[in-house]
């Protein structure tokens, strides 16, 4: 143990609770710190180090920079939307009859649903949210989303579909839990009917 290490009494820690958009943010602002800021993960939760003289809004504004900039790099499921397009396609020729979607990909504003389709353009948002899940629950709502491509509605066929998955019960669940621990509410529909043109 360095003597150091416990001089911490320039620094201030502040814990933001978990977020739709994130989750629970550390900020240590140090006086020893005089310009730059740096992020990192901590388990489930992101630690942020920046200036202590920086305050107010512009406090705000900096934390979110760096917590958006890490969120968008994390090497395990942080992958952009090429990644995501690659997996999707994979379990597209896997569970869904190779029935491919045009687009996928993560999207921010999508606050009350985990992901969703339009089977009329064949498109799919992933709820930035979802890249805290573990990827098998990724990998699930996926399929769920693919399956829409085929069949619209929650139908039998549907669950034929979606069931090929075999977690996606599970993931529901999983699902389920994670929304009451943040305190959403997520809503039933996530297909968009746009009338054809
Ligand atoms: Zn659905």
């Amino acid at each position: 143990m360095s003597k150091h290490s416990n001089k911490d009494s320039d620094t201030t820690i502040t814990i933001e609770s978990p977020r739709f958009d994130r989750p629970e943010v550390e900020i240590r602002a140090s006086t020893r710190r005089k310009k730059t800021g740096t992020a990192h993960w901590s388990g489930s939760r992101i630690v942020v180090l920046i200036p202590a003289r920086i305050k107010g809004r512009e406090r705000t504004a900096f934390v979110d920079d760096l917590v958006e900039r890490l969120m968008t790099q994390r090497p395990q499921n942080s992958a952009g939307d090429a990644t995501l397009e690659d997996r999707a396609n994979q379990l597209a020729e896997l569970f869904n009859n190779g029935v491919m979607p045009s687009s996928v990909r993560w999207v921010k504003n999508q606050q009350a649903r985990w992901a969703s389709c339009s089977p009329a353009s064949k498109e799919i948002r992933m709820s930035n949210r979802l890249r805290q899940c573990p990827e098998w629950v990724i990998d699930a709502v996926l399929v769920h989303e693919l399956a829409h491509l085929q069949e619209v509605g929650h139908t039998a066929r549907f669950n034929e579909i979606a069931n090929r998955f075999e977690r996606q019960e599970e993931s529901a669940l999983f699902l389920e839990g994670y929304a009451l621990g943040l305190g959403l509410r997520i809503e039933e529909g996530d297909v968009d009917v746009i009338s054809a043109d």
